[in-house]
């Protein structure tokens, strides 16, 4: 798997983060960096929840 966030579309609004704080950490003044690639089996409906809620649609997942 494989997590990147679009550093131009970001907004930095934080919905990731506030979901998954493991994965996502919205960087001062600038765009979310992603922490880990290492999503566990239980937390793979909230990061199906991140893509769909991220108000850019600057998340991206590739398996
Ligand atoms: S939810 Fe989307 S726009 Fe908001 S901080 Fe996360 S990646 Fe950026």
């Amino acid at each position: 798997m494989r997590i990147s966030v679009d550093e131009i579309l970001c907004c930095a609004a934080g919905v990731c983060e506030a979901e998954l704080p493991d994965v996502f950490e919205v960087q001062d003044g600038g765009p979310t960096k992603v922490l880990s690639e290492s999503v566990p089996v239980d937390k793979r409906a909230a990061l199906t929840q991140v893509v769909r809620n991220c108000p850019t649609g600057a998340v991206i997942v590739t398996e």
